[in-house]
């Protein structure tokens, strides 16, 4: 049975104040409409992970994700934080390859196979994000591009390894834009992604990875995205900031 997840990543947004106030919002909003078998993963900047970890330590069903973590495990590298520091303060996931930092950080599918191989070593699952430009969308193989940078970044791992790691595909064209795919353009990628696992894992394997949407997902589109048969939920960006309509996604799934 595939672990279903709704992730709210707040980017570089709320202040301390704010972060507490809609953490203690969604902890009671949400704690009667999370269903036993979905997790919901707050991915805060690292700044309130360790004071938002004691806010939702009470609820069983929520868990943290950092933003990011360092390829590097320790040393001379000013402003990095690593997969052992995360672990170490009680953070289980951590978002790897999103959009933003491949874009503005330059992160390539090599660099990204350290970083996973780094939140692996330390117990960190790494919640690896994936997904195509608008242009690749309209002018190239862009199930091919998604399923390469899958390849040549998780591809090395072993099966065991690769159970730990969470997929989010993410149209660059959907995030933070407003246009969600359609359920059938999700379903499409998400089929295509399972069956690349399963030609190189095996079909169970493949059938026990969860893989995320993410993007520009709402209350109103959400039910729709996730009654595909593989889409195991949502990454949720915008939507996220705000308690009541990141409940009624959490209650969609
Ligand atoms: C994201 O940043 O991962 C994301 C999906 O953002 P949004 O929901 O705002 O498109």
């Amino acid at each position: 049975m595939r672990k279903k997840i709704v992730a709210g990543n707040w980017k570089m947004n709320k202040l301390l104040d704010e972060a507490v106030a809609l953490t203690s919002e969604l902890v009671n909003m949400a704690k009667d409409e999370v269903q036993n078998d979905t997790k919901v993963i707050l991915c805060p900047p690292s700044i309130y992970l360790t004071t938002i970890k004691n806010y939702i330590e009470n609820s069983p069903n929520f868990s943290l994700a950092a933003q990011n973590c360092s390829d590097k495990v320790s040393g001379a590298f000013t402003g990095e934080i690593s997969a052992q520091m995360l672990q170490a303060v009680g953070v289980e996931y951590v978002l790897i390859g999103h959009s933003e930092r491949r874009q503005y950080f330059n992160e390539t599918n090599a660099l990204l196979a350290e970083k996973v191989n780094t939140a692996l070593a330390n117990g960190v699952s790494p919640i690896f994000c994936c997904g195509e430009s608008l242009d690749q969308r309209q002018n190239e193989d862009y199930i091919g591009f998604v399923k390469n940078q899958i390849t040549e970044s998780l591809f090395h791992l072993s099966k065991d390894q690769l159970l730990s790691v969470v997929i989010a595909y993410e149209p660059i064209w959907a995030i933070g834009t407003g246009l969600t795919a359609s359920a059938e353009q999700a379903q499409e990628m998400h089929a295509a992604l399972r069956q690349h696992f399963a030609s190189k894992y095996g079909a169970d394997v493949a059938d026990e990875i969860s893989i995320l949407y993410g993007g520009s997902v709402t209350a109103a589109s959400a039910a729709e995205l996730f009654a595909s048969p593989d889409i195991d939920g949502g990454l949720v960006g915008g939507a996220s900031l705000k308690s009541r309509e990141f409940t009624n996604i959490i209650k969609a799934r």
